[in-house]
This record gives structure tokens, sequence and C-alpha cells, in this order.
């Protein structure tokens, strides 16, 4: 972790050697849906990092926390980064950190939370990486409030495929800097970045419930609620068809201080977590459990936590419920699930959110977890996922017709003029990209740039054409 190595061995002074071949591991995306045979290796520092970037075809992977095949390069080189976590400096001033982009946001919190610091942007995991965090541009509950990650990053310094490490912001090479975030670690290997923090006054959220009948009711406490408070997310319940369709809860809310704080935790304002789930899923649940009934058992145990906000929450409780349930993708069994995510634009967005809504119900398949939001302006990273619209996630246990399904979504996704989120995304082909991405062709010639013969490489990357087939 952070402190294990000295910043004097960061930068790493000799070049090492080219490791010899190791045999193939394999890997797979959080969903567990997709995998493949990798040479997986680990670099502790960035000399090695270059002497072991690999010309047939190299990808970072940090925590393997998105859901496809984005840090998978089947028969060829993946470099895990989580051995390059180290914090190399923190300007409390204007709470500026610079760190290893192998550091996790859990250690950050971990380090800086007691000090009254948080990270600007984190998704619903705390268990992801700063370059995974760049690397598809992740957003929160707040986007609408406070864009996506990479409103808080500075600087990164990059190692590209030709050995150069370089720096990069928003007046040094802007096209490498902006291409970097969305452009999942295939214009170069994130070594460091430069990110600020917010500052907090506790750990704490006020946060409130609003339970909507239907899909209208939602989306217009949805829309009222965009205002008042920066953080919102909604969890339908899928099981509600008919006039109830869409119904579900809306939990918003805010920073709490010190002073609005109750007695029971005023008493301790910036208390971080346990490092351990409280509940874990046992194992791999069989082929043959995978029914309505187990679905709904591990589905009511997560909305259980999601849905129950007391007046004040916990940020682990608020952000992360379900790091508090330790391997619930096993729940789905061993062939997987996978996580459909996708963004349509304000105009027609209830009308075409009613339709994709009735698609999935109708579909057979057994729709899991899911979450509804608002999102704000995009960041201007070249191929990020988030802009202006409705956002809906939801997981679909993989099953016979999944991924049908999930084309004919694709299909009603472009039709309504949005898009799909490479970080949860399994299945989207590399038309349908293209036509959901109108930037493509100019993150193309950013790759051709920086990456002319296609050193780095992943199967995300092939399967959707950022990189040659
Ligand atoms: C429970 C859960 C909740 C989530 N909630 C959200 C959410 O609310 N919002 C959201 O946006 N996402 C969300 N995600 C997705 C997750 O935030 C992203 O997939 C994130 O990128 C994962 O980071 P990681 O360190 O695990 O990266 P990995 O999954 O290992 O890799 C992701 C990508 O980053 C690249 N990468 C990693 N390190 C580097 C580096 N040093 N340099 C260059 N490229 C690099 C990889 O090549 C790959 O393309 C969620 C995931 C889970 C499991």
């Amino acid at each position: 972790m952070a402190a294990a190595r000295s910043a004097s061995t960061a930068e790493g002074s000799k070049k090492p050697a080219a490791p010899a071949p190791a045999p193939l591991t394999e890997l797979a995306g959080w969903g567990a849906n997709v995998r493949s045979s990798c040479e997986y290796r680990e670099p502790e520092t960035q000399a090695q990092v270059a002497a072991w970037l690999d010309k047939r075809g190299t990808i970072a992977r940090g925590l393997g926390r998105s859901y496809g095949d984005a840090a998978l390069n089947a028969g060829k080189r993946v470099l895990g980064t989580t051995r390059m976590s180290l914090f190399l400096g923190f300007d409390e001033a204007t709470a500026t950190l610079r760190c290893e982009a192998g550091a996790s946001l859990a250690e950050i919190i971990r380090v800086f939370g007691p000090r009254g610091f948080f990270p600007m942007i984190t998704p619903g995991t705390k268990l992801v990486t700063v370059g995974g965090c760049i690397a598809n541009d992740v957003h929160g509950k707040a986007h609408h409030a406070q864009g996506s990650f990479a409103g808080c990053v500075d600087e990164m310094t990059i190692l590209l495929a030709s050995g150069e490490v370089v720096r990069a912001s928003r007046t040094e090479r802007p096209d490498l800097f902006w291409g970097t975030f969305g452009g999942m670690g295939l214009l170069g290997i994130v070594l460091t970045a430069t990110l600020r923090l917010r500052r907090i006054d506790t750990t704490y959220f006020r946060q409130k419930k609003i339970v909507a009948r239907d899909l209208d009711a939602m989306m217009a406490a949805l829309d009222e609620t965009n205002e008042t408070y920066p953080y919102s997310v909604a969890t339908l319940d899928i099981g509600a068809t008919g006039t109830r369709l869409g119904g579900g809860v809306l939990v918003v809310g805010d920073h709490a201080t010190r002073e609005e704080l109750p007695p029971e935790i005023a008493g301790a304002p910036l208390l971080l977590s346990p490092s351990s789930p409280k509940l874990s899923v046992p194992f791999e649940f069989p082929e043959l459990a995978l029914n309505g009934l187990t679905i709904q058992i591990v589905n009511e145990a997560i909305l259980a936590i999601q849905q129950n906000p007391a007046p004040y929450s916990h940020y682990e409780g608020f952000f992360y419920p379900l790091d508090m349930l330790g391997h619930w993708y096993r729940g789905y069994g061993r062939s997987g699930f996978t996580q459909y995510q996708f963004v349509i634009p304000f105009a027609e967005g209830r009308r075409r959110m009613r339709t994709l809504l009735e698609v999935i119900m109708s579909s057979g398949q057994l729709p899991f977890l899911n979450i509804l939001k608002r999102m704000g302006k995009e960041s201007g990273g070249t191929l990020s996922f988030p802009r202006e619209g409705y956002t809906f996630a939801i997981d679909f246990p993989i099953r016979e017709g999944t991924v049908a399904l999930v084309r004919r979504l694709d299909e009603m996704i472009l039709d309504a003029g949005g898009r799909t989120y490479l970080g949860k995304d399994s299945y989207v082909t590399a038309e349908t990209f293209r036509a959901m991405y109108p930037a493509l062709d100019g993150w193309l010639a950013t790759k051709a740039k920086y990456d002319p013969n296609n050193v780095l490489t992943s199967d995300l990357g092939r399967r959707v054409g950022l990189v040659p087939a």
C-alpha cells in the first residue's frame, strides 16, 4: 500500500531488464462474464513499467472494478498497478495530492479522511485506483452538480508506448490529457497524478428518502431536487409493472456539518469505516440455484442497505453500500453478470425511459440492482461517457438471451441519441460504439500520434475499434 515503498524507489533509477515470459493467468472483469488468459505482471517501480511494456501488446490494470473487458488483454501483457501506490506530496493549503496512479480511493480516504479531506469525485466503490478513475473518467452520485473525475485532475505523468515519460495537463499536451479521460488506458500508462481533494467538515451526510409511486413521479422528483441536493440516486423497484412501473426510492443528500450532527455521532465527526465488509456472500451460487428466488434474496439484501436512509449517513453507507457486502457479485453465479449503463438526453427522456423499462421487463431476463440518476455537463474528456441527461445502470445475470437483450437496448439508446458506458460494457460492437461516440475519429488521431504502432491494446480496445482487431 501507499507507505510500503520509499519515495526514492518510486522513480526507479536503474533500468530493469525485461522479464522472462510468464505463464498466462486467467483474468476477469468485475462481472466475471468475460475472462481472458493474459500475461499478468505487477511492476513496483516506474522503471519496471517502462521495461515491462511489451511491444506486442500491453494494458494497465488497476483494481479490476471495470465490469467488462477493459483491463483484459488475451495472450498479451497486463500490468497491474496496485504496487505503485505511493503518495508523493500533499499541499494542505490547496488540498492538492500528488500520488502514483495505483493508489486507491480507499487508501486516500484512510490517510486523508481523518484530516478533513475526501476524494473530490467518487464512484460507487472506493476500491478503485486513481489510474482507473482517470481512464474511465468516473462519475458519482453528484455528476449533475460536480462533474466527473477529470474536473479534479490537474496534471498527470504518462508513460508513452515509446518508453518516454511525459507530462500532460490542460496546457501541456492537452490532446493527450483529454484523450486519456475515457481513453481506457490505450494512450499511455498513467504513472502519477496531481489531484485536488475535497475539504470536509465531517465524514457524514445529511440525507432524505423520497418514495415515488411510478416513473413520472420518480423523474419529477429527480428533476425537482436537482438544484437543491448535490447528491442524488434513485433505485427503481424492478418488480413493479403496469401503473407502478418505474416507482422506487430516491435518496438525496449533502455533506453534514459538525454543528448539525446528532449527539450520538458528533463525538467523532471524521470517523472512518472498518476496512473489511460486515457481510459476505460465501461462494459463487451454482447455476441451478440461480433463479428468481435467489436473485430476489440477494437483491433485497442489497436494497435493504441502499434504501434504509437514516437522517444522517456515514460516507460508507452513503457512497459505498456495495462495499459493505463482500463478494456480492457471487450471488449471480459462475456465468457472472453484465452491468448495462446508458445515458440519454433529457429531451424525451421520460418517454424513452418508459419504453426501455418495458423492454427490459418483458425480456424474460432477471433484472437486478439498478440506479437512476441525472447527469450534468460533459467534462471535455474526448471519449468520456457522462453527458447531460438521465443515466440508468442495471445488472443482468448472464443467461440465454442476455446478450441479445443488451444489443437491442444498444439500438434503442442509439436511436435516443444516447450512449453506453465502456467501464461497464462487455458487448457493444465497434459499429454501434462509433455511432454513439462521434469524437472517436479525433481520439484515433491522438492514438496515432502517441502510439502509432498500437503497443497499448486490450480486449475492449479491439472489440470497439479503439485499436485494430
Ligand atoms: C460496485 C461498483 C460500483 C461502481 N460505481 C461506479 C460509478 O458510480 N461511476 C462510475 O463511473 N463507475 C463506477 N464503477 C466502475 C469503476 O469505477 C470503474 O470501472 C473504474 O475505472 C475501476 O477502476 P480500477 O482501478 O478497478 O480499474 P480497472 O477496472 O482495473 O481498469 C479500468 C480501466 O482503467 C485503465 N487503467 C487502470 N490503471 C491505469 C493506469 N495507471 N494508466 C492508464 N490506464 C489505466 C485500464 O486499462 C482499464 O481500461 C463501479 C464499479 C463497481 C464494481
